[in-house]
């Protein structure tokens, strides 16, 4: 139901994972993204929700094995408080049967037996990987259009056979 009315930022990194994800399963929806981009997909009653977003599947993420990092993490991780404890708030959308829906510290370890992972610490561990790029959160349609075509550079490099005497480029010119 999230990703019906949102559209994710992600880092360089996590766009660079999708477009490599999708461009093994998918070679032309990966060329059409870098050529033309991807737009956010628009409900019927006017929500914006992520483009990777399918109807037609009964996991609806398109993407599901490559998904970006708060889509893994919302509603099973927490946030710090401000005294630096984690708290985690059911999901709306959730059960709530163990009690109370918002939970801190040493309450969670009672409720749960263990605290749940804090998501902005998996987030700087990602960041970690590409400190350069911490500042290069964008929305995902323009994050994974501009990642495709270095992607798919990459990968007609990779492919191309060194005795050809006649390479083409890697990605269709667009026009
Ligand atoms: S990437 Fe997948 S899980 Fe994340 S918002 Fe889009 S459809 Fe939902």
């Amino acid at each position: 139901m999230c990703c019906e009315s949102f559209v994710p930022d992600i880092l360089p990194l996590e766009a660079a994972y999708i477009a490599t994800f999708l461009a093994g399963i998918d070679r032309d929806l990966a060329f059409r993204i870098a050529a033309e981009g991807v737009q956010a997909r628009v409900r019927s009653d006017g929500q914006t929700g992520c483009p990777l977003y399918r109807d037609e599947s009964i996991y609806h993420c398109g993407i599901y094995e490559a998904r970006p990092l708060v889509c893994r993490m919302f509603a099973f991780s927490a946030v710090r408080g401000k005294n630096g404890e984690p708290m985690f708030s059911v999901c709306r959308h959730g059960e709530y049967g163990l009690g109370a829906r918002l939970l801190t510290g040493k309450g969670l370890v009672e409720v749960f037996g263990l605290e749940p992972p804090v998501i902005a610490d998996m987030g700087s561990e990602l960041v970690a990987i590409d400190p350069s790029s911490s500042g290069g959160r964008k929305a995902l349609p323009e994050a994974l259009a501009e990642a495709s075509g270095l992607v798919l550079f990459l990968i007609g490099m990779n492919d191309r056979k060194d005795d050809d005497p006649d390479l083409q480029p890697p990605i269709p010119r667009a026009g």
